[in-house]
């Protein structure tokens, strides 16, 4: 007598109408993600899941679409205690009598440890599941991030000016070491070096860390060029383009982020390109504080690995890296005249795997293959008004009726309707209301 197959013990099944498991690009359909101890381990037809793998937990997801955990690779995740903070100023005014001012009185451990996890909740709720970020008291970041699940990269503040962190970029490069001792066997937290600006640091700082960063393999993020005005201060004071500096001094490469890029000429774009360096796209932020638009199409037909992030709360003012993408994917079309300018795979490529590759975890994560880690977000699409649906991919991202729902990380269930797990938001919110008062009084 013939027994039927044995079915393997596994600990996560999610079958859902559509997966975009990023490599391969494209949608398949009626699939199921088997995911054990954290892995995924198949992907496969549910009818075939059926017959070979035996749950634990088990999500029949109906109409929604799984795809990997997003990655917002520019933040400073505590400034959504700043949320609102001088709307409607241009930049330099905005930071300069607004947001530099409060920041000089109020930054404390306390109030980037309350606004970090703020941050993550609502990253949360996004489907972000690993972040960068850079600001003050990193390691209140960090522990905001170990205690609530996420991944993340810490790019340390390193600014030639005292902060409310570091004294100046020696002290801060002192602090920044002591942290990478501390992190570094810690699987989710990586530190990073965050040199702020090429107009906040000197020449020299600038090439110890090129030092630092080769010896202890370390990445490098630093805003570049985000507003014109930058580009032609720096011409007058030292005859260069920003970006032409940072490669005189060695910066440029696979390990340097630079985020905004929104003045670039057809040098800048080639320089990303033959360096290998990655580009940060924050469109809300550059659309608010009127930066203008970063030039996305060409950066991509170059070859450059362009990411994106929601920057601060306080320029943005969400932490929504699906209507970032949305809003991405539509200026990198009307901005360039160009329809084919950032089809739909690239954007998910974009706040996917291009993140993994930035960070060098592009073994572990940013695509649903065989062996990563299972870092996923279930978008749910049941909106009658996405009616007929045909094209999931362009739900998501030409619509705002497409909302995320669950969020695993590590093939834990993190958020679920579009809620953080396990946080009493309304909590959260009460202190955050309370920080703000605080902070507005003094
Ligand atoms: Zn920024």
């Amino acid at each position: 007598m013939s027994r039927g197959p044995r079915l393997k013990s596994v600990d996560l099944q999610i079958d859902a109408r559509w997966i975009a498991p990023v490599v391969p690009a494209k949608v398949l359909e009626h699939h199921s993600l088997i995911v054990d101890k954290g892995r995924i381990i198949d992907l496969c037809p549910t009818a075939r899941a059926r017959l070979q793998y035996q749950a634990k937990q088990h999500h029949q997801l109906g109409e929604s679409i799984v795809t990997p955990g997003f990655i917002n690779l520019h933040n400073h995740a505590a400034m959504t205690l700043m949320r609102g903070v001088g709307s409607d100023l241009p930049l330099q005014q905005w930071l300069e009598d607004a947001i530099w001012p409060m920041e000089n009185a109020q930054v404390s451990y306390e109030m980037v440890s309350l606004g970090a996890r703020w941050s993550i909740a609502e990253m949360l709720t996004g489907g972000t599941t690993t972040f960068s970020d850079m600001y003050f008291y990193p390691d209140a970041v960090a522990e905001a991030a170990l205690e609530m699940g996420l991944r993340c990269q810490l790019a340390t503040p390193i600014i030639d000016f005292p902060t409310a962190w570091a004294t100046d970029a020696a002290d801060g490069i002192s602090k920044t070491l002591a942290l990478h001792d501390q992190y570094k066997h810690h699987s989710r937290v990586t530190i990073a070096l965050g040199p702020h600006a090429p107009y906040t640091v000197s020449d020299e700082t600038f090439t110890k860390l090129r030092t630092l960063a080769d010896q202890l393999n370390l990445r490098i993020q630093c805003h570049v060029q985000e507003t014109q005005s930058e580009v032609d201060d720096a011409i007058k004071a030292g005859g260069e383009r920003p970006l032409q500096r940072l490669h005189r001094l060695g910066l440029l490469g696979p390990d340097f982020q630079a985020v905004h890029v929104v003045a670039l000429n057809d040098d800048d774009i080639a320089l990303l390109a033959e360096t290998n360096s990655t580009a940060v796209t924050c469109p809300d932020s550059n659309l608010k504080l009127a930066s203008g638009l970063a030039r996305t199409r060409d950066l991509l037909a170059a070859g450059v690995n362009l990411c994106i992030g929601t920057d601060g709360a306080a320029s943005n003012n969400d932490q929504d890296l699906l209507s970032e993408a949305r809003n991405a994917t539509l200026l990198a079309k009307g901005g360039s005249g160009d329809a084919t300018a950032m089809t739909l795979q690239q954007t998910l490529q974009v706040m996917t795997l291009n993140g993994a590759r930035a960070l060098g975890l592009d073994d572990e994560i940013g695509s649903l293959e065989i062996g990563k880690a299972a870092d996923m977000v279930a978008i749910n699409l049941s909106d009658p008004f996405l009616k007929p649906l045909t094209d999931p991919l362009a739900a998501v991202f030409y619509t705002a009726r497409a909302c995320v729902d669950q969020v695993w990380i590590d093939g834990r269930l993190k958020a679920e309707q579009g809620r953080p797990a396990g946080v009493d938001v309304n909590a959260l919110a009460r202190d955050v209301q309370r920080m703000r008062k605080t902070m507005e009084k003094s």
